[in-house]
């Protein structure tokens, strides 16, 4: 089943302003010239774009013969404080969307009836749209994933009616949505975020919330269970008759059938991706089978290597306490790598997860810091100042304790020694790898 071009007439005679011209703004431009619309396009920062015959790069002024304003999701239209191209579209009745909404306009009118499903929740959206990916595609189904991380939702290929689109949704692609349909839509869970854009907790559930809008009886919508906002949600989807599934971080998951998705928050991951793959017509058998051979992402809860039965855990992407959390009850007994810029209360909240750890290896700006909360709690620990001691003394720690696991979690920002999270765990992998060359020779 191939991928489809986009007809190069798609969007004839429609006009369209495009606010913003960062990683989203950009594809929607040059997608949208690829579909025949006319786009006027700006940035307040950096205007910069190749010049091309239906575009025109200038401030927007007015609106009024324009089909949509695009903004992109990094601009707010309502709080704190609207931008002035939000309040213009407001005052002359121009919808505004964002690029998940136009990709499905797209497809629609190309004729393709192809699938939509939409994931959001302030954790696990990434592992949850991999691993469903990971489920459908062994399935042989044809499947363009992005939207909020990854590709942008209009530099997606079109799909023909078989295909099936899985958007990473964040909350302001979400309340700037309009006929968008998600056929199955995934809410894995809310924790306090992005408030200043959203007023407050309840602004911020309204605008997750526009992940179930157009659905009916038809759909499927999973909802992580047992937070507040659960309850309220609930009589809404049954109001329009959408069927619903939960999905609940306290039901385990056996290790030996999700080998790369360790811990009860990755369970529940599994769980949704389960619900929504049965849905999809996806046999139990290639559910089961794609589950186990998923290698897992990069820098989260990831096994870099082996050596002498002692596993190495790259968890670089646990830049807080909350994200560690997750790893430390995901082992029983580990020697952790810890250390770099902490967040604000540092890891005293983890302190009721200490019986999980061993001995820690401290790196980093703030590990005097850390040390200090585990004084205060009797865990043992080495300052080890850089990764690279902290590696070798944690094998040489593991060894001597007995411990089958070395987990890097750091529970800091990364920027203090590296350019970001994803440069401190590819260091612990190779680190981790070089120390299984000289244990082999
Ligand atoms: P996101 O894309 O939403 O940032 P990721 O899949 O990259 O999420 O996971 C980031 C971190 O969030 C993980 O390392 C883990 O600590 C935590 N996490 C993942 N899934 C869940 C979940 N279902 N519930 C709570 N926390 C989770």
């Amino acid at each position: 089943m191939p991928k489809l071009a986009w007809p190069k007439d798609l969007f004839k005679d429609h006009r369209y302003a495009v606010c913003g011209l960062g990683r989203n703004g950009i594809s929607v431009v040059k997608t949208l010239l690829t579909m025949g619309a006319e786009v006027q396009a700006w940035d307040d920062r950096s205007p910069s774009f190749e010049e091309a015959p239906n575009l025109t790069l200038a401030p927007i002024t007015d609106l009024r013969e324009f089909d949509a304003l695009i903004l992109s999701p990094g601009i707010p239209h309502y709080l704190p404080s609207p931008h002035p191209t939000a309040i213009l579209a407001r005052s002359q009745s121009i919808p505004i969307w964002s690029d998940a909404e136009l990709l499905w306009r797209a497809v629609r009118k190309a004729g393709s009836q192809a699938h939509f499903v939409s994931i959001t929740g302030t954790n696990g959206k990434s592992t949850t749209t991999s691993l469903l990916a990971h489920i459908l595609k062994e399935a042989g189904i044809i499947v363009a994933a992005g939207g909020n991380l990854g590709t942008a939702s209009l530099a997606l290929p079109l799909l023909n009616d078989d295909g099936i689109y899985l958007l990473e949704m964040s909350s302001y692609m979400l309340e700037r949505l309009d006929h968008y349909h998600a056929h199955c839509a995934i809410w894995l869970n809310t924790t306090p975020d992005h408030l200043e854009r959203h007023g407050d907790m309840e602004g911020y559930i309204k605008a997750k919330a526009h992940i179930f809008d157009n659905m009916g009886p038809d759909d499927l919508a999973i909802l992580g269970e047992s937070a507040p906002w659960t309850r309220k949600i609930l009589p809404q989807l049954e109001k329009k008759n959408v069927p619903v599934k939960t999905v609940s971080v306290t039901k385990s998951y056996p290790f030996e059938l999700a080998p790369h998705l360790p811990g009860l928050h990755n369970a529940q991951n599994i769980q949704a991706c389960h619900e929504a793959a049965r849905f999809l017509s996806v046999n139990e058998e290639t559910i089961q089978k794609a589950i186990i051979s998923f290698p897992g992402l990069d820098h989260r809860l990831k096994t870099v290597t082996s050596i002498n039965n002692i596993t190495f855990i790259n968890d670089s992407k646990a830049t807080n306490a909350e994200a560690t959390s997750h790893a430390l009850k995901a082992y029983d007994k580990v020697i952790w790598i810890a250390g770099g810029i902490a967040k604000a209360g540092g890891i005293e909240s983890l302190a009721p997860l200490f019986s999980h750890v061993a001995h820690v290896c401290l790196i980093g700006q703030d590990s005097a810091l850390l040390a200090e909360t585990l004084a205060q709690y009797n865990v043992p620990f080495t300052q080890c100042k850089i990764l690279e001691i902290a590696v070798t003394e944690s094998y040489r720690l593991a060894q001597e304790l007995g411990v089958d696991t070395v987990l890097l979690s750091p529970a800091c920002a990364s920027f203090d020694q590296y350019k970001s999270f994803e440069e401190r765990g590819a260091r612990f992998a190779h680190y981790a790898r070089s120390l299984s060359l000289i244990a082999k020779k």
